[in-house]
């Protein structure tokens, strides 16, 4: 069997999204499969997960193997893993009854479709991470200083936290917001009051990134922080 891209991307299906590889708990979550019990009798004995993912993909376990080290699958599997990070983060740190996500799947399709950027002042996630890593005096993120661990990743952000039967991570409620923003509203403030809060947010990584530096003129030009012009400050 020639490798497709079809398969390719059942195995990133799998893989990635479904997460197959932690077990047959998670194999039994994706749609029309068996359950948990019946997929351990089937295949524990007959070399387990790598048995039933060359089984739905169609190809035999050397192929397997190759897959997984194929170059296009990695860079596509460590995107998804920094999403799925996100996700069990959240879902394991959160109170009972506030996670209101049904799967990754789900939440991967809600984070796909909005842009990698702060809701509030609109700084984008490629350029934290980038700018929380450089050695600077002031943002310089040192192993050992906790202090200093968030920043470089968009963060998971309830927008609307009252009243408290609101105050929910789902599809309707969350958005992605850089550290800054949200350690600044907390859930103290609503959206439509942070309004001005961001602005002023807006205006310091504008400030930021136009020192850095290193970047050229075009970059600096392009990289420009516009502030979000939608219906959050409404909320
Ligand atoms: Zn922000």
């Amino acid at each position: 069997m020639k490798i497709t891209k079809e398969i390719k991307d059942k195995y990133i299906e799998y893989v990635c999204v479904y997460r197959a590889r932690s077990g047959f708990k998670e194999i039994s979550q994706i749609p029309n499969e068996s359950t948990e019990g019946e997929l351990r009798i089937k295949y524990s004995t007959k070399g387990g997960i790598s048995a039933w993912l060359s089984e739905k993909l169609g190809i035999n376990l050397l192929q397997l193997k190759n897959l997984e080290i194929d170059e296009e699958i990695k860079e596509k599997k460590a995107k998804i893993d920094k999403v799925y990070k996100k996700y069990s983060n959240k879902k394991t740190s959160s109170k009972e009854g506030i996670f209101k996500f049904d799967s990754f799947s789900e939440f991967l399709d809600w984070y796909e479709e909005k842009p990698i950027k702060c809701c509030y002042c609109g700084v984008e996630e490629e350029y934290l991470e980038k700018y929380f890593s450089e050695n600077t005096f002031q943002y310089y993120r040192n192993e050992d200083d906790k202090a200093r661990q968030r920043g470089q990743f968009l963060e998971l952000e309830r927008v609307v936290t009252a009243p408290k039967d609101k105050n929910v991570y789902s599809k309707e409620n969350c958005a992605l917001s850089c550290y800054i923003c949200n350690n600044a509203k907390s859930d103290f403030i609503s959206a439509k009051d942070f309004k001005p809060i961001a602005k002023g947010i807006n205006i310091f990584w504008n400030k930021v990134i136009h020192e850095d530096k290193n970047l050229s003129d075009e970059e600096l030009f392009n990289k420009k922080v516009e502030f979000p012009d939608t219906n959050i400050w409404e909320k």
